[in-house]
């Protein structure tokens, strides 16, 4: 299992923080590369690419890819064209596939790039095609996920427009391969392995993190993680095997006691049953903590850890604050300019996710521009 650094090394210090900082995004580089290199040993035969899309899940594009360079990475996969061209100035030698396949018009400017699309039809084939001088493409198999990529049955058809093109890549997508037990996962491996007969000599990729830990080990020729790089768990059905990467620290900017019956926030959604501790802190819904985790009756809400005792939001979850109970977190630590812990050792993605009823992908994704970013052991 994944091994845990002291977590003082890792949090803002209170006395070197800049006054103005209300919110601190602290990525960890050197627990991105080792859950690189956790996956690449998790498959021996394979190379280990990395998903870069979407800001690198929200970490930041070009710090992450430096670091997955540095500690050997060669293939990355981006959404679209703009995010390519990103990932191109970052690493100029690297393999970059973009997921979004060929957008009509768009081939110009990923071969200026000299971006890879994963070509999903006949037609992005043809239309990639017609660049001439054979170029380069990934041909993504639709194996069950109904989104994206070339239905099975056309693989044949595939195989012959794709003598026009110089194919580097087949590789299809699993729907619940975070299911370890999915009966669908076995579906899709066979259907995958049906279109890439077609396509012999080309190397093969089918997993995205938690398909690498798969009983079956589909890893054919390249895996393709990226929660699992970010600190997210691949494996809900058990511990998450990675380190964690992002840690979320936000500021108290106000503490008060308040009176049984006293409500807090909009709406009044939540009142004390009794005389209560409570802190505000200066992060919210616009730094991408989801309204979802408010304190509302019957569910459980968001926690922050304060002086190392987890917190639970109380009220609504508006757009700059959020409102802690701090009645039972200790004294020192609950106190006006001291900071708390939104994400980190303790408070995990997934837990984070579950209590805003969003998975944590989201959670990653959304976090937001207004936080101060540190990036350590790059
Ligand atoms: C996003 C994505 C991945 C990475 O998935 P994770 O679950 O984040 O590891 C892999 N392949 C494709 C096609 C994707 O869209």
């Amino acid at each position: 299992m994944g091994i845990i650094e002291p977590a003082t090394r890792l949090r803002p210090r209170t006395e070197t923080s800049d006054p103005a900082e209300t919110g601190v995004l602290t990525v960890d580089l050197a627990a991105l590369a080792d859950n690189w290199r956790t996956m690449a040993r998790l498959a021996p035969g394979a190379e280990c690419g990395a998903v870069v899309k979407a800001d690198a899940y929200g970490l930041g594009l070009t710090p992450v890819m430096r670091a997955l360079r540095a500690a050997g990475c060669r293939t990355f996969f981006v959404a679209n064209v703009v995010e390519g061209e990103t990932a191109r100035a970052v690493a100029p030698d690297a393999t970059i596939y973009v997921l979004d396949g060929l957008v009509p018009g768009a081939a110009r400017r990923l071969a200026a790039a000299d971006l890879i699309p994963a070509l999903g039809s006949l037609g992005e084939i043809e239309e990639w095609a017609a660049a001439g001088g054979k170029p380069k493409a990934a041909i993504h198999f639709d194996s069950g996920m109904n989104r994206f990529g070339l239905p099975i049955d056309e693989a044949a058809a595939a195989a012959e427009r794709a003598r026009k093109i110089t194919p580097t890549l087949v590789m299809s997508h699993f729907v619940s391969s975070q299911i370890r037990d999915a009966d669908r996962n076995a579906r899709q491996i066979e259907a995958f392995l049906d279109a890439r007969a077609r396509f012999a000599d080309i190397p093969a990729s089918m997993s995205n993190s938690s398909a690498v830990f798969l009983p079956q080990r589909p890893h054919f020729d390249l895996i393709r993680p990226g929660y699992a790089l970010y600190g997210g768990n691949p494996t809900p059905y058990a511990e998450c095997p990675m380190r964690p990467v992002a840690r979320l620290n936000a500021r108290i900017l106000s503490t008060r006691e308040i009176e049984p019956g006293a409500c807090v926030g909009y709406d009044a959604l939540w009142s004390a049953q009794k005389r209560t501790r409570i802190a505000t802190i200066g992060v919210g819904y616009a730094d991408g903590v989801p309204a979802g985790a408010s304190a509302c009756a019957g569910k459980p809400a968001g926690e922050a850890l304060v002086g190392g005792v987890r917190c639970p939001f109380i009220g609504r979850v508006s757009m700059d604050y959020i409102v802690l109970d701090v009645s039972d977190a200790p004294k020192d630590a609950a106190q006006r300019g001291e900071w708390v812990e939104l994400l980190g050792d303790k408070i995990c993605i997934e837990d984070a996710a579950s209590r805003a009823g969003t998975i944590g992908y989201e959670i990653l994704t959304r976090l937001g521009a207004r936080f101060s970013r540190r990036y350590l052991g790059g």
